[in-house]
């Protein structure tokens, strides 16, 4: 009987200094750090199924020619600081000539009739950023759809969904993240995969010379262009 007592008292003494250790561990232990923002909210887009479907893509603006978004309709009075695949970079940094931030809030017109596919912010580094598909005129080799991406804007002027005309203005040049002066991040990419957040890379991926790209399809002959301005 007493060594039943002792065996009792025992257990229960055991028992209180257990519960006397997780109360100290719980009050004074180390905590779960609590999930980051980034992890508990689901991203605006996810992007990466994204695509137009085939319907989508017949019901898109034809676009049968294309313009340079910044400065004049062909490009003057801009300069590309950085072109196409220079440094791993996928389009091309278009700035107005009178350099620095002087660019700053001029408007960015669309290149092309089309349909805006994403506006938003994809990520700090990008700003804001729109995406507009065009379907290409049948026989366009890069055809049927390519997508230009316009991107830092300081604006953003249209909605998804929102069809364009060439030459509407869509935004206004920015500065955003990854962009200390002011200029337009302008890109060609091929195909009906909608992907804001795709940033520099070592290969093309689907995307082409945005300059060659207007270039070839400006549909106006060379020499019914105002020449670009020139140095003294
Ligand atoms: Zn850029």
């Amino acid at each position: 009987m007493r060594k039943t007592l002792r065996i009792t008292r025992l257990l229960l003494t055991l028992g209180v200094a257990v519960m006397v250790v997780l109360e100290v561990w719980d009050r004074v232990g180390p905590r779960l750090e609590e999930l980051p923002a980034s992890a508990v909210t689901p991203k605006p887009l996810d992007a990466a199924f994204l695509r137009l479907t085939p319907r989508e893509t017949a019901a898109l603006p034809l676009a049968t020619r294309f313009d340079m978004p910044l400065g004049s309709e062909h490009g003057a009075l801009t300069y590309n600081a950085r072109g196409f695949r220079i440094d791993r970079h996928l389009g091309d940094d278009l700035n107005g000539i009178g350099g620095e931030n002087s660019d700053l809030g001029d408007p960015v017109y669309a290149a092309g009739a089309g349909r805006v596919v994403y506006a938003g912010v994809p990520s700090e580094s990008w700003g804001r950023m729109i995406l507009i598909a065009h379907r290409l005129p049948e026989g366009d080799e890069l055809g049927p759809v390519v997508q230009t991406v316009y991107a830092h804007l300081a604006s953003i002027d249209v909605r998804t969904g929102q069809a364009v005309l060439r030459g509407d203005v869509i935004g206004t040049v920015g500065n955003a993240g990854s962009a200390p002066l002011a200029h337009l991040h302008f890109e060609v990419r091929i195909g009906p995969y909608v992907n804001p957040g795709q940033g520099y890379a070592d290969t093309p991926m689907n995307r082409v010379s945005p300059e060659k790209f207007v270039l070839a399809r400006r549909g106006a002959e060379a020499a019914a262009l105002n020449p670009a301005p020139q140095k003294d």
